[in-house]
């Protein structure tokens, strides 16, 4: 997270998640002979750690500038999760790069992509294997990649979300099916992807491409009731175009920034502000390691500055600069890549129903519950519950996202979990957990004959809406 002090000069703290990193090998071939670029989990660390100087740098030397001021250097980054530091520290004193919180990482078009059939199952193992490590785990989001063209590719879709691949990343261009976007084949990935309730980023190098992948992505949602999130990527990079932003105006469009620098920054906020709640559409990515310090220092100083802020403002509205950025650098990015538990509804109840049996406390009971509810509501968020044995008493902290917005609950358990009891802490304007106006608590649970605790639904889903009002 960066950690940025507002105009009342207390702490805000914005969430950074990299919609697009690169992992693996890629051969280049120029007129000047053969090489390898080659990108590591720890090379898009270091990235970020040069970064948080970067953007201190930046801000504190041109001030007048930007609307927010700065702690010093070391100060700007914290974890999203201090105990993960606290894990990973105990080992190394490696650069962490804490200022970024996730990342989200795919295979190049690398020198693996050929040698199976369907293209990339070694490509997608790759990525895995180096982000599903102690160092990286924690922070790395694998994203599958395949040619959609290929037999087999939907096939090699599911088999790497089993495996614990959170999104799909396609490249109509290197794979050769640039003038064949709009088709059966790219549909019926587009489907899959979205009955696996996981993201879709394409690369996008022109407008008359967004407009394609615009027309089969709302061609595959008319044949089936859940939502199929897709991202143009690099936002075409194009950003002075009506056709960009019309596309971004359908509902489960979104734009991803990498590529864009300087000045175009500043054209882009100009022209996507008009596109019905904005706010929600960008998500930030460095497109590392192509582009890398600069052009991310770039973006995200600009969401800092009195030039974004006073767009924003001018612009309408109920919106405030910081929280805008917050969804942009990270907030937006956390809402679509969605858990690992959220499937589909179905998935979920049986899953629920054939390990029931096995509950060894009332807590994995209320979370499955919760889980439960969540799914069918179609709402997403983190449950951070997973600790059974935790003890009497010990305050947890549960967030969701709901509408677009973010929810908090403070939740004490009581009773050996027989009591359970919510109290909401509605948290629209900081995306950090700093309570600004509670509601009452209540009890949510309410006991069976059997003695186990079962989460009152409807109440819940009150306590849940009449937290975002
Ligand atoms: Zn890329």
């Amino acid at each position: 997270m960066i950690v940025v002090l507002d105009e009342h000069d207390s702490p805000f703290h914005l969430p950074l998640v990299d919609f697009h990193t690169h992992i693996g090998r890629v051969k280049i071939e120029t007129t000047k002979g053969a090489s390898q670029r080659v990108n590591r989990p720890q090379d898009i660390i270091n990235l970020y750690e040069k970064l948080q100087y970067e953007i201190h740098r930046r801000i504190t030397q041109n001030q007048d500038a930007y609307y927010v001021t700065l702690l010093e250097a070391e100060k700007i980054s914290q974890p999203l999760l201090p105990a993960v530091q606290m894990l990973l520290e105990l080992n190394s004193n490696k650069s962490r790069g804490w200022i970024v919180d996730h990342i989200v990482c795919f295979p190049f078009n690398d020198i693996f992509h050929k040698k199976t059939s369907p293209k990339f199952v070694k490509s997608n193992q790759y990525v895995r294997h180096q982000t599903q490590s102690f160092d990286f785990t924690f922070r790395f989001i694998p994203f599958s990649r395949v040619d959609a063209t290929d037999e087999g590719a939907i096939e090699e879709v599911k088999a790497s979300v089993a495996l614990g691949m959170r999104g799909l990343k396609l490249h109509t261009m290197s794979q050769g099916w640039i003038e064949s976007i709009v088709s059966t084949s790219c549909k019926e990935v587009l489907q899959t992807a979205g009955e696996l309730s996981i993201p879709i980023i394409f690369d996008v190098p022109n407008k008359g491409v967004a407009v394609d992948i615009t027309t089969i992505a709302e061609e595959a949602r008319q044949e089936v009731n859940y939502p199929i999130n897709v991202i143009l990527g690099h936002s075409a990079f194009d950003y002075n175009s009506e056709e960009i932003f019309n596309c971004l105006n359908k509902d489960q469009m979104f734009a991803e920034t990498s590529g864009m620098r300087g000045k175009d920054v500043e054209i882009y906020f100009n022209n996507v502000v008009k596109v019905n709640r904005w706010e929600e559409k960008i998500l930030f990515g460095t497109d590392s390691n192509y582009f890398g310090v600069l052009q991310a220092a770039d973006f995200i100083t600009f969401l800092l500055s009195h030039k974004f802020k006073e767009l924003v403002e001018s612009n309408s509205s109920d919106i405030k600069p910081l929280t805008a950025a917050a969804k942009i650098l990270g907030g937006n990015a956390l809402r679509i890549i969605r858990p690992s538990w959220f499937k589909n509804p179905q998935e979920t109840l049986k899953e629920h129903r054939s390990s029931s049996k096995g509950y060894s406390t009332n807590l994995q009971i209320l979370q499955t519950n919760l889980k439960q509810i969540l799914t069918k509501e179609n709402i997403t968020g983190t449950i951070d519950l997973a600790k059974p044995e935790t003890k009497e008493h010990a305050v947890q902290v549960l967030s969701i996202e709901h509408l677009g917005r973010k929810i908090s609950f403070i939740l004490e358990t009581k009773d050996n979990y027989q009591n359970i009891i919510l109290s909401p802490i509605s948290n629209l304007e900081r995306i950090d957990s700093i309570p600004i106006e509670s509601i009452a608590p209540r009890e949510v649970v309410s006991k069976s004959r059997r003695r186990k605790p079962r989460l009152k639904e409807q109440t819940f889903l009150k306590l849940l809406n009449g937290g975002i009002t």
